[in-house]
């Protein structure tokens, strides 16, 4: 007899879990609700959308085959999930049976406590729509101001700057990407993006908002600054969406707490992606959401195989031109290898500990960066390797295989 699969949440982790059951034998019949207009895109490209470097028919995550495999019920909220009775009521009446239950409601904007409430032009960046949105809103000498300079920050401060928006980023650090690289590293970014046409306020933060007739006008700063401003895009980091899952009774803390099988406490009930938490971990990245996706598809379908495992995931950015990879700890007390090179604008860190690479923080040149995750990751000893390091798996293993026959 079917299953009745239910998934709530069209977004990334849906897309990756519907893609880990395509294709294998089940009985199963899926059903999405998003609530979005848009479903199953690829929201990481959503800056190049922005930047006009990519189309939004080519987010497409799941193609037509992968698709067929659910039904989707788009622009439809759950508002309300009742265990007991496993259903699901969605805004508008709409009742949804499930056998299984997977939340996939991904996280919001951890708003800043700003006094603006009512005020038009202030905005997140998560989706497809908020993408159109801005294109529709620029204007050449329209003010953009984008609050947060780490990834999701910069990325959209180059997209708002190529749409011709005045940009300026504003950012609470006294360097961009705080958690991914160090000073050095984040000067260096800054004074890249600064060539392309960004300006920058670190350091600070909003202090108040200014409108008229409902619209934001400007801002003032806690440095006391005034800026012009139409667009405020707030990027201050996430909040795991636990509304619904808290409201049935599942157990939340920051995300909604599952075990490294998916699984709340609740059988048969599963959540996935940037809502979830599992031990103190919460997720802001595509890779281990994608690895969860594939332990979810078998728990779902009864099958054995490997839970879970936390491991150290690398950030990349994504303006294009400018290259940037971080991946483990920068830790000042381990031995260090620098490469500066400022006239073609590459900062190059790895951080060595014990024969052991524990951190690369890669700016303007991200050769190698792939590389030095999985020798991260492995915990490899690089001892022979150390020479060519810097330069790549190349150059490392060419030079490590030239001392060795000179030996
Ligand atoms: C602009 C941008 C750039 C990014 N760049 C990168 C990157 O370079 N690399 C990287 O690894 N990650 C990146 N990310 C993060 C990545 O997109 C997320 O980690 C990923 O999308 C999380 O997938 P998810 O399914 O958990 O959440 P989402 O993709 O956010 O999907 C959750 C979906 O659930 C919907 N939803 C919520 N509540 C309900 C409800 N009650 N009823 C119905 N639907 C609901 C939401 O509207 C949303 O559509 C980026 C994110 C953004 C916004």
């Amino acid at each position: 007899m079917a299953s009745k699969l239910l998934i709530i949440g069209a977004g990334m982790a849906t897309a990756c879990l519907l893609q880990s059951l395509s294709g294998r034998d089940h009985n199963l019949v899926i059903t999405v609700i998003g609530d979005e207009r848009d479903c199953c895109y690829n929201r990481v490209m959503l800056s190049s959308v922005l930047a006009g470097e990519e189309t939004p028919e080519n987010l497409d995550m799941l193609g037509a085959a992968c698709a067929k495999e659910a039904k989707f019920l788009a622009g439809t909220r759950a508002s309300h999930i009742d265990l007991e009775k496993k259903q699901v009521l969605c805004d508008g009446g709409t009742t949804v049976a499930f056998d299984q239950l997977v939340i996939a409601t991904g996280s919001q904007v951890a708003r800043p406590p700003l006094d603006c409430s009512g005020i038009e032009g202030i905005r997140e960046f998560r989706s497809l729509q908020d993408t159109r949105d801005f294109q529709a809103m620029a204007a050449k000498n329209k003010h953009a101001v984008v609050v947060g300079g780490g990834l999701l920050g910069l990325e959209a401060a180059h997209g708002l700057n190529k749409q011709g928006f005045v940009t300026t980023v504003l950012h609470r650090n006294t360097h961009l990407m705080n958690r991914q690289l160090d000073v050095e590293g984040g000067k260096q970014l800054q004074r890249t993006l600064e060539r392309g046409g960004l300006s920058f306020r670190l350091g600070t933060s909003v202090a108040s908002v200014q409108s008229a007739r409902g619209h934001i006008t400007g801002l003032e700063l806690q440095s006391g600054e005034a800026l012009p401003c139409d667009l405020l895009v707030l990027a201050t980091g996430i909040l795991p969406n636990t509304q619904l899952a808290a409201g049935a009774g599942l157990a939340s803390d920051r995300g909604i707490v599952v075990d490294n099988r998916m699984r709340t406490e609740v059988a048969d009930v599963y959540a996935i992606g940037e809502c979830s938490q599992i031990d103190q971990q919460c997720f802001g990245l595509v890779a281990p959401i994608r690895e969860q996706a594939a332990v979810l598809a078998r728990e779902i379908l009864r099958q054995r195989g490997e839970p879970f495992q936390q491991q150290e995931w690398p950030t990349q950015l994504k303006i294009s031109g400018i290259d940037i990879y971080s991946a483990g700890e920068l830790d000042d007390s381990a031995e260090q290898i620098f490469l500066r090179d400022p006239g073609a604008a590459i900062y190059r860190r790895l951080v060595i500990r014990d024969n052991r690479l524990i951190g690369a923080a890669l700016v303007g040149d991200k050769n190698g960066g792939t590389w030095y995750a999985e020798l991260i990751q492995n915990k490899q000893d690089i001892a022979d390797l150390r020479s060519g390091l810097m330069f790549g798996r190349n150059v490392a293993q060419a030079m490590a295989n030239a001392a060795q026959k000179a030996a």
